[in-house]
């Protein structure tokens, strides 16, 4: 249990205090304000990173890393409007539509990123929703994950009730839907599902006892108002999502967000850091944008409290750096790949 105390935070700007808040029966709060985390975002960044390493940790070996592969399964032709997204049929990017992958290709991919060291494959379809006719490849693709040995992810876009229970009996350890910004700043990147759409699917995910992986995506010209208001979303679910991704927009031409001026990395920093004081348990994962980042920066990002990577050459769509570089970076950090 946290023994993080935010109303110290307030009278004194580096206090770790002593009396938790824990209304929750699960030992952690869900019911953080907008102004008590806006104050770990103005907190000096010395003070947040020790606060935040202080916390993590409680919960983890800080010279520990979660290794994520990820799969494009089913990639372009979607018919949503994330303004960030090349893979949304509304944009000219570079990215063109294809089918759902066969199963056998997919767990090949999956064998491959064992072999290398990743502990969970993540399956991602560029689809609004799953449509029946899809069910039988996803679950198979499911199974053959699970034999292996690896946990399961996958992200399919909206589920409902029955889609997030079939997934959970073919054995899906982790759904992965993000809540992207504020309830408020959402508005202006996605106008075709609601945020009370996408609280609807982590809700069914969770009533299927599926794990969450939710986050969300920085730099999209939000405010600081806007990073606090989707960590507040994520830290005041029922549960806390298992896996917390933080996303730094990676720009793709022909899509509209491109072009966006860059965000300060130490506030990219500052965002890992206050999701591992809200979400203490939760692993908090460096996800898209790392190939824009420096050495320093991901060190940075670790000690601010991210525990968890996506790893190998390609994102869904987009690139992120080489294995060989993350294995050699973690190693001039003394930090160790989980299940190694
Ligand atoms: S983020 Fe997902 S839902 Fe949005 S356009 Fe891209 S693939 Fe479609």
């Amino acid at each position: 249990m946290s023994s993080l105390n935010v109303s110290a935070v307030d009278s004194e700007k580096t206090a770790v205090a002593a009396e938790p808040q824990t209304p929750y029966a699960d030992g952690f709060r869900h019911n953080w304000t907008k102004r008590e985390i806006l104050a770990f975002f103005d907190l000096p960044l010395m003070d947040l990173l020790f606060q935040a390493q202080t916390v993590h940790r409680e919960y983890f070996d800080p010279n520990r890393i979660q290794l994520s592969q990820l799969c494009s399964i089913k990639t372009g032709g979607c018919p949503e409007d994330c303004k960030y997204c090349p893979q949304s049929s509304r944009y000219q990017t570079d990215v063109d539509a294809e089918r759902l992958m066969a199963v056998e290709k997919v767990l090949e991919g999956a064998r491959n990123a064992k072999a290398n060291g990743a502990t969970r494959y993540c399956m991602g379809a560029a689809w609004r929703s799953p449509k029946g006719r899809d069910m039988a490849a996803v679950t198979d693709m499911i199974k053959g994950v699970k034999d292996l040995g690896l946990e399961s992810c996958m992200t399919l876009g909206m589920l409902d009730a029955d889609q997030a229970a079939a997934l959970k009996k073919a054995g899906l350890d982790y759904y992965n839907h993000n809540v992207d910004s504020s309830p408020e700043y959402y508005k202006e990147i996605i106008t075709t599902r609601t945020y009370e759409d996408r609280l609807n699917t982590l809700e069914n995910v969770r009533g299927a006892g599926i794990n969450v992986c939710s986050g969300g995506i920085v730099g999209m010209g939000e405010t600081k108002e806007d990073r606090a208001g989707m960590l507040q979303t994520l830290a005041n679910l029922p549960t806390h999502p298992g896996s917390v991704p933080i996303n730094m927009l990676v720009q793709v031409e022909g899509t509209p967000l491109y072009g966006e001026g860059q965000m300060d990395p130490f506030d990219f920093i500052r965002t890992i850091a206050v999701a591992r004081l809200l979400m203490p348990a939760s692993y908090v994962r460096l996800s898209a944008g790392r190939e824009a980042m420096s050495d320093e920066m991901q060190a940075m990002c670790f000690m601010a409290g991210a525990n968890s990577i996506f790893y190998g050459e390609k994102l869904l769509t987009t690139s992120n750096p080489l294995q060989n570089t993350d294995l050699e970076l973690f190693a001039r950090l003394g930090i160790t790949p989980e299940g190694q």
